[in-house]
């Protein structure tokens, strides 16, 4: 236990055990039984709130990305707190509306829009279209046109900076398939103005995920400036500037910065240049749920391979792919540790048939069949990415809010796995 926990106001050792809010993960996994994702409530509510309260003196939307963890019941949270919601499809799209909460605070995000989800985004009056490409202008136009209707847009503008994180999650430089080229913003924006089915509204980037630096954000910054200032030139003023979402969290050593520190650099920025009044919007999704949440494992067995030590757990990269996706490192501890087995290093792995089936790789561990793990940090991009594969049934999500528990999303049965099949009988 040396390493400090990554969120240990909500997930914290008390009598040698580790809780969440008040309510031990032991009791939690024998209750609720293994994989389960177990999130805070005070943790989700105290994220929102940093940005909220760091941006409280200026116009300000947090949209909350959806992509991160989409449970409804979360949404839900988010929602009456005040938050917006970055989508990225027609299906959170309907997951906003599912959840009760306010289609016009929703950001369309992604560069493959069909028409089917234009036309129901412009029903449900979105505040915004993310525009990726020229293309996807056209079809916005078109769609827009079709239905009477006028769609109030953006262009993702992709500025060219590294957010110096993972290759995977970079999506700011040139080499991206994301956005709109820095070089055709002008001319775009000049198109769009003059097109009467458009209310050219606002600029966004997003430069990447689990950024852990204030500058990356205040150079994208700068360089949206810099297009502001021309296509002031043209009579083009906008209202609001969108940063995306992108900032880090404690994983193991990381110290990202607060989201009070990110807005300071950000506000230093559009103050020096004149945009100090626009509204600020940000697409969050790591930093308001990553250390919401922990996935609860039971260890099946112990094996001692000719080169390495595993733990077989209960959980799976089909459960949580984050390591083997992007190689990412999470804190993986036992919730009741004891000191009665020698700690050895294992490599901690699911049951898929697969080599990068794994959570965590040489960790120092001393467990015994039967303890449970919980693997921290995985509120961000955990169950959202989960999948049925090997037939593997989806895990239970549970929201703690003190001494409650409330299950969120009941554990898959194996008819839930073949549901939508058709078994043809000749
Ligand atoms: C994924 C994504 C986000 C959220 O990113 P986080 O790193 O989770 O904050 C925001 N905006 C867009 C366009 C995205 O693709």
């Amino acid at each position: 236990m040396n390493l400090t926990l990554p969120n240990d106001q909500d997930f914290y050792w008390k009598d040698g055990s580790l809780w969440c809010e008040d309510v031990s993960l032991e009791t939690l996994a024998r209750k609720f039984g293994t994989p389960l994702y177990v999130y805070s409530k005070h943790a989700l509510v105290s994220a929102f709130n940093a940005y909220q309260s760091a941006l409280a003196d200026h116009p300000h939307l947090v949209c909350f990305a959806l992509k991160a963890n989409s449970n409804l019941s979360i949404i839900k949270l988010f929602g009456e707190l005040g938050s917006g919601f970055d989508i990225v499809s027609g299906g959170e799209l309907q997951r906003v509306k599912a959840a009760g909460c306010d289609t016009r605070k929703v950001i369309f995000s992604g560069v493959g829009k069909t028409v089917r989800e234009i036309r129901e985004a412009l029903l449900a009056d979105i505040k915004c279209f993310n525009i990726e490409s020229p293309a996807e202008l056209d079809r916005i136009i078109a769609v827009a046109s079709e239905l009477k209707l006028r769609a109030r847009v953006s262009f993702r503008v992709n500025p060219d900076v590294d957010a110096k994180t993972h290759p995977y999650i970079s999506t700011g430089l040139k080499k991206n398939k994301f956005g709109i080229a820095y070089e055709d913003a002008v001319s775009l924006y000049i198109k769009a103005s003059q097109a009467p089915e458009l209310e050219v509204v606002g600029i966004d980037c997003h430069i990447g995920s689990q950024i852990t630096e204030t500058t990356p954000f205040a150079d994208a910054c700068e360089k949206l400036c810099t297009l502001l200032d021309q296509l002031a030139e043209h009579g083009i003023n906008l209202k609001h500037i969108d940063f995306g979402g992108g900032l880090g969290i404690k994983y193991g050593t990381e110290t990202p910065p607060t989201a009070k520190e990110l807005m300071a650099a950000l506000r230093r920025v559009l103050v020096r240049r004149g945009y100090g009044d626009l509204e600020m919007i940000f697409e969050a999704g790591r930093s308001l749920v990553g250390n919401s949440g922990a996935l609860l494992t039971e260890v099946e067995f112990l094996k001692s391979g000719q080169l390495k030590n595993f733990i077989m757990v209960d959980a799976a990269m089909n459960d949580m792919i984050r390591p083997t996706l992007y190689q990412a490192w999470m804190q993986i501890v036992p919730v009741t540790p004891s000191n009665d087995k020698s700690a050895a290093f294992y490599d901690v792995v699911g049951p898929v048939c697969e080599t990068g089936d794994w959570l965590g790789k040489d960790r120092l561990l001393s467990v015994r069949q039967g303890d449970i793990l919980a693997m921290l940090s995985a509120g961000a991009y955990g169950m959202t990415m989960a999948s049925n594969y090997n037939s593997r049934c989806l895990p239970a999500e549970v929201l703690v809010n003190g001494e409650e528990a409330h299950l969120i999303r009941r554990r898959q049965n194996y008819e839930d796995l073949y549901r939508d099949e058709i078994l043809l009988t000749r």
